[in-house]
């Protein structure tokens, strides 16, 4: 990471028909810690998101609901997509919707861009065609069906039949780009990340590619082909565009040069699109490849995917509610390895607000600043005669500040983390060790007291500092109770433990109070 660079990172933009739940919420606040974590190192960081809102599916829901599909797309952005944001504390950039005109007209100029240079051609394609996913199905793809669909051959992910559809469409010539896509994914091993992941998706290319039907005429809620206004783009090949367009291409040069290539953050079961189809469409626009392609794993509730249909849908606010946006953040930051699949229970996230938020660090934080408030009447003590175990805590401060940077820039977030909380436990040993209550008992011990009530603010400070993408909250409490200058989000995060006190202390209310209610 180095300071004034760009790191441009998205999520998926959402398809606005779902209804939110904890699986997008995990995305987004994965991609906003990342945000957060290069923006405090000094990086013109850029977190998009947004709303994928054409396609026949929400054209039917729409017409069903008695209003436009934009109407229907309004009121589902203001009442649910947005509102998502507010509720796990997202600080995203821009938020960029398909129905935008920038996104609309710009997406235009680079599929006539793809046709005028001989990448797109006119075919026919018959095919089974699934609703729910808003794409053409191979053979492979089908399950049999079973209840009401015995006998028919239905969708493996939504257990609905498919439509056999035949039309005149527009195909993008895929198919000449799997020699260039493979020799990326060799040539650039961090392109598709984690590895399994880009192991699937090169074994996947292997196999050859087909070319890609790009435009539908049997419904006209989407981008008009610029050429053929009877044909609207591909609900997919529309969205993924979604990244340039909100970057200023085709309308903004020397902005779409200074963010462009983007870091994704998707979720597995869309990495193809995204891996395969997405750097082939750039590469036949001549532009560059995304910077990376991270495919997160699913969120397991009972052993299920997490998704409404299979009633595990969990709402996000039904977590903040209780447990607040901070806990949310951190316990699926840190209790899943972010890439692997991982298990959300009401037991587990109850049992680690518990110990970790409120008793590790909450409570360490409000006895630092208590003693202090009490043994010094709040003014932080200034000293230079440390011992060894002072010394102690100055150098893990150093070491994970750097080991938690390290982490990040493999997008490593679980790992940087643990990094980050081996100093809040050294910090709770060194207070009971140090029994500064004891120390303040003897007038003849109040140099050894200062020393460690300085030591333990200096590094209340550097958690502020490195925990603030994590626990953004909390962190702004207690960056102002410490007495820190300006706001902690403006602090240097690769340099998080320079900070070396305030002269004042400030009472600190209860980080992480104390949840009485059962939950789940
Ligand atoms: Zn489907």
């Amino acid at each position: 990471m180095s300071a004034g660079a760009s790191f441009y990172i998205t999520t998926p933009i959402f398809y606005v028909n779902d209804v939110p739940h904890i699986g997008h919420a995990y995305t987004e606040v994965a991609a906003d810690l990342l945000a957060r974590w290069h923006r405090q190192a000094g990086e013109d960081a850029w977190l998009l998101t947004g709303t994928d809102e054409h396609g026949q599916k929400i054209l039917r829901t729409a017409t069903a609901n008695g209003v436009t599909p934009k109407e229907w797309a309004d009121r589902l952005v203001e009442t649910a997509w947005k509102p998502l944001l507010k509720t796990v504390d997202i600080k995203n950039d821009d938020f960029i919707r398909t129905t935008d005109e920038r996104h609309e007209v710009n997406a235009q100029k680079f599929l006539q861009h793809l046709y005028d240079a001989g990448h797109i051609y006119t075919g026919e394609y018959e095919g089974f065609y699934c609703v729910g996913c808003e794409e053409y199905k191979q053979p492979s793809d089908l399950i049999e069906g079973t209840g009401e669909f015995i006998g028919q051959q239905v969708c493996a992910i939504h257990s609905l039949p498919v439509e056999l559809l035949h039309e005149k469409n527009y195909f993008f010539r895929m198919s000449t780009f799997a020699d260039r896509l493979l020799a990326l994914y060799e040539d650039d091993p961090d392109f598709v990340q984690p590895a399994a992941a880009r192991n699937e998706v090169i074994s996947f290319v292997k196999q050859g590619l087909s070319d890609l039907s790009i435009s539908r005429s049997s419904f006209d809620w989407g981008i008009k082909v610029p050429w053929d206004d009877s044909h609207v783009v591909y609900v997919w090949f529309d969205a993924l565009l979604n990244y340039i367009t909100a970057a200023g291409y085709g309308q903004d040069d020397e902005r779409f040069s200074r963010l462009w290539p983007a870091t994704h953050i998707v979720g597995k079961d869309i990495l193809r699109f995204h891996a395969v189809i997405w750097p082939a469409m750039l590469m036949a626009a001549g532009l560059p490849v995304p910077r990376r392609v991270f495919g997160h794993g699913w969120l397991l509730v009972g052993g299920e995917k997490m998704s409404k249909s299979k009633l595990t849908g969990i709402a996000p606010s039904q977590i903040t509610d209780t447990f607040g946006s901070d806990a949310f953040r951190y316990y699926f930051m840190r209790a899943i390895s972010f890439g692997q699949d991982g298990s959300f229970s009401w037991e587990d996230l109850s049992a680690r607000y518990q110990s970790e938020l409120a008793n590790g660090f909450g409570n360490l934080a409000s006895r630092v600043i208590a003693m202090v408030v009490r043994y010094c009447d709040g003014e932080i003590p200034v000293t230079t005669a440390f011992t060894d175990a002072d010394a102690a805590i100055r150098a893990t401060e150093i070491r994970v500040t750097d080991a938690a940077g390290e982490a990040i820039s493999r997008l490593a977030i679980h790992e940087a983390i643990a990094s980050v909380w081996e100093l809040v436990d050294e910090l709770n040993g060194y207070i009971t060790t140090q029994e500064p209550w004891g120390l303040a008992k003897d007038p003849a011990d109040r140099d050894r007291l200062d020393a460690v009530l300085f030591t333990a603010v200096r590094g209340l400070g550097t958690l502020a500092v490195l925990l603030s993408p994590v626990v953004p909250e909390a962190c702004a409490k207690l960056w102002s109770a410490l007495g820190g200058e300006g706001l902690v989000t403006d602090q240097r995060i690769d340099r998080a433990w320079e900070w070396t006190g305030g002269t004042h202390v400030s009472p600190l209310e209860a980080l992480f109070p104390r949840i009485e209610a059962t939950v789940g």
